[in-house]
């Protein structure tokens, strides 16, 4: 097969059954490798998404700016989508964020901007507001508003874990939450197939959704500092709140025992997924989601421990 773009290779990413780990009897736990985008995450179903229907909405023209804050996987998958319209890219990322994903965002042709580390990704989002502010034809598309960020994993994601599925009625679906996007399209999805399948969410020590204080935290990618609209009336039949240490642990483990290089938030979202099957009885299938890589994580000592 010949394929003529990138953006030809985002989604259809493969499942994988996790095995190697004490779990109740015939229960298993199937991860969706979202790595294998050609942008290295979840995010490159993202950015398309969020171009296309600003260029359907009349909001952008080929010309346009496109800025938006981020952690840096929705900045590649942004900047990916860019090159498809020549537009040109300008990210707002906090300096805690990887520098190997600055430095992809930067080989695509982005402009990076930092805002400090301590003013979090609400201070990334006023300065990139601010920096719309005083361009002429700008755009933030701003995944944390908008209904275009849930509905890619509704059209794309969903179905795909479906057919991956082969007929197996999943338990629970367990998803980590950085802006929400995936949990909440994926949570409308799964309970229009049935309202018995139980979605649970993931997020760090440090992450308010479970009702805890706003903090930092090592795991990447996922954590909130406010509850986006699309979430707040997201039915949540779990909230696992996942330790830096546990995350780094598993994050370790899927590398040691299954070959799979993936984040921190993957290692979170295994956590979460371990703990839903020790509540679901013996037997069910429990689908998670694990969002990147860990390559883009080395210079953070993804396996040595962040303090080393
Ligand atoms: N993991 C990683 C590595 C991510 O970059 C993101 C997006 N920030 C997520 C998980 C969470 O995805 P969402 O924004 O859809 O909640």
């Amino acid at each position: 097969m010949i394929i003529h773009s990138v953006s030809e290779l985002i989604g259809h990413t493969p499942m994988m059954e996790i095995h190697g780990y004490a779990l109740p009897k015939g229960t298993r736990i199937l991860a969706k490798l979202e790595q294998f985008n050609p942008g290295g995450s979840i995010k490159d179903r993202l950015g398309i998404k969020l171009l296309e229907s600003a260029l359907k909405e009349g909001k952008i023209n080929h010309q346009t700016t496109i800025i938006e804050p981020t952690a840096g996987n929705t900045g590649i998958g942004l900047g990916l989508a860019a090159l498809t319209y020549g537009m040109p890219t300008l990210f707002v990322v906090p300096e805690k964020f990887s520098v190997e994903k600055q430095e992809l965002m930067r080989a695509l042709g982005a402009q990076i901007i930092h805002t400090k580390t301590d003013e979090g990704i609400t201070g990334a989002i006023e300065k990139a507001k601010s920096l719309q502010a005083d361009m002429d034809n700008a755009y933030v598309p701003l995944q944390f508003e908008n209904p275009a960020n849930p509905l890619t994993y509704y059209e794309t994601m969903g179905p795909e874990i479906l057919s991956d599925l082969e007929g197996v009625n999943p338990s629970a679906v367990v998803v980590g939450a950085g802006s929400g996007g995936t949990f909440s399209g994926l949570s409308r999805y799964f309970k229009e197939q049935s309202k018995n399948i139980r979605m649970a969410v993931v997020e760090p020590v440090g992450s308010i959704i479970g009702g805890g204080k706003p903090g930092p935290h090592e795991t990447e990618g996922i954590g909130m500092e406010f509850i986006p609209d699309f979430m707040k009336n997201e039915v949540m039949d779990a909230v696992y709140t996942i330790s830096d240490e546990e995350a780094f642990y598993y994050t370790k483990e899927l590398a040691r025992r299954n070959g799979l290089f993936v984040g921190s938030s993957s290692g979170a979202a295994f956590a979460g997924a371990v703990k839903e099957a020790e509540v679901l009885p013996p037997g069910s299938t429990i689908v998670t989601i694990f969002p990147d890589g860990s390559e883009r994580y080395l210079s953070k000592h993804i396996y040595r421990g962040e303090k080393d």
